[in-house]
């Protein structure tokens, strides 16, 4: 019968684990055996017991668990650890990062795992039930405004008071896709007067949508054919740079996400712009760890600017662990549903299918993805 193992994630920050209790469940139910490593879930508030109850047998480490699982199943890629401990047939799925981990994906095809890397589902509606990036971006937002409130000295909503009025806290959100919508409509539910920026037109009405108002500057084709945004070239960001400065200036809190996938994250806010804004007022770059939208932003510190506050916490998702370790593992159960389909006795790994084809990173011993052929580079 076939296994399913699930080890505690060896990468920091990571609270998040890729099973519940409700998808190990799930997993018995279709006929699927789940290999649990003890203290998996403690990060996600699941504990070991609860992981027995829904059907799953715990292991003692997290080695015997590879030793056994045909399937493991993972949040963030493998460690060169981990990558030891992988055989060949073995199937790995997890958000395996291949853009920044061409390394460890060469190592994988080697040891003749068959590995896939989740981030790389196409944004269809066919995708939605197991599109990782916007269950977790989604959360990575609203956790942003959150983190970035709670380091505002400041209240956030308008207060009519006898001792006087107070203002609404103005929030300006720079890049309007799953992360930052969530952004837009958390910083709203809080009482803020809310704006955002993108660069893609359809992330304009949007934004509206929201009951937030659009401030910026729209490129021309500056979507991709997959739905994502295209770098700008230096002259358009120098007009997006102009409509921005005068309008970050008057801002309280300034939550970025913009990405564009693959590639470095855009710079968009300037140390200038950061200066430019009142003592007290916060940013937060949700985009810290693929470059940064705002410079001097740095991972997981505080930067301070004349008075001013830059947060760069990593990892968001893992900071609400247990409801993202929910979300995830739903993701990755709709996704084995796939390669393994009802009365099938092993994987079926059909990469006439999209959905498998556009994931399948390495498989009988070679690379087999197109973008990450080529082997040792990053
Ligand atoms: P992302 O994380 O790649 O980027 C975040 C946002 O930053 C995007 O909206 C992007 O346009 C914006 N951005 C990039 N460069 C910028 C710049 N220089 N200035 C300002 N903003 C900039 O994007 P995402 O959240 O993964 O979403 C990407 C697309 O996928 C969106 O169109 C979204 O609606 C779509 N999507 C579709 C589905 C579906 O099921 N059909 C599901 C999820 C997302």
């Amino acid at each position: 019968m076939t296994i399913v193992g699930i080890v505690r994630e060896r990468r920091e920050p990571e609270d998040r684990v890729a099973a519940s209790a409700d998808v190990v469940k799930r997993y018995r139910a279709q006929g699927l055996e789940v290999l649990v490593e003890k203290g998996a879930g403690a990060g996600s508030a699941i504990s070991d017991q609860a992981f027995a109850q829904a059907g799953a047998e715990l292991a003692p480490d997290a080695a015997s668990v590879f030793a056994r699982a045909d399937v493991i199943l993972k949040v963030q890629g493998p460690t060169a650890q981990e990558i030891g401990r992988l055989r060949a047939g073995q199937l790995l799925v997890g958000m395996l990062d291949p853009y920044n981990r061409r390394k460890e994906v060469a190592a994988l095809a080697e040891r003749g795992v068959t590995a896939f890397a989740l981030e790389l589902l196409p944004r269809t509606t066919r995708a939605q039930a197991m599109d990782v990036l916007s269950s977790q971006a989604n959360l990575a937002g609203y956790r942003a405004v959150v983190e970035a409130m709670a380091a505002y000295a400041r209240v956030v909503p308008m207060m009519m008071t006898a001792a006087g009025t107070i203002p609404a806290a103005k929030v300006f959100v720079v890049g309007a896709g799953v992360a930052g919508l969530q952004a837009i409509a958390t910083a709203r539910r809080m009482g803020a007067v809310v704006t955002a920026t993108d660069v893609r037109p359809q992330a304009k009405g949007e934004i509206e949508s929201l009951g937030a108002k659009f401030v910026g500057y729209i490129p021309e084709d500056a979507a991709t054919a997959g739905g994502y945004a295209r770098p700008l070239t230096p002259e358009e960001q120098k007009r997006q740079a102009e409509v921005l400065a005068d309008h970050i200036r008057s801002q309280d809190i300034v939550i970025t996400t913009a990405q564009v996938p693959g590639r470095k994250a855009p710079r968009i806010v300037t140390k200038e712009m950061v200066r430019s804004m009142k003592p007290g007022s916060v940013l937060l770059d949700v985009a810290v760890e693929s470059g940064g939208n705002i410079e001097g932003s740095r991972a997981d510190k505080v930067v301070s600017v004349e008075g001013v506050r830059i947060l760069g916490p990593r990892n968001l998702p893992s900071r609400v662990a247990p409801t993202a370790s929910a979300l995830y593992a739903r993701n990755l159960f709709n996704f084995l549903a796939l390669l393994f389909p009802e009365g099938s006795e092993g994987p079926r790994i059909d990469t006439e299918d999209e959905l498998i084809r556009s994931t399948l990173l390495t498989h009988e011993g070679r690379v087999v993805h197109p973008d990450f052929q080529g082997g040792n580079g990053a």
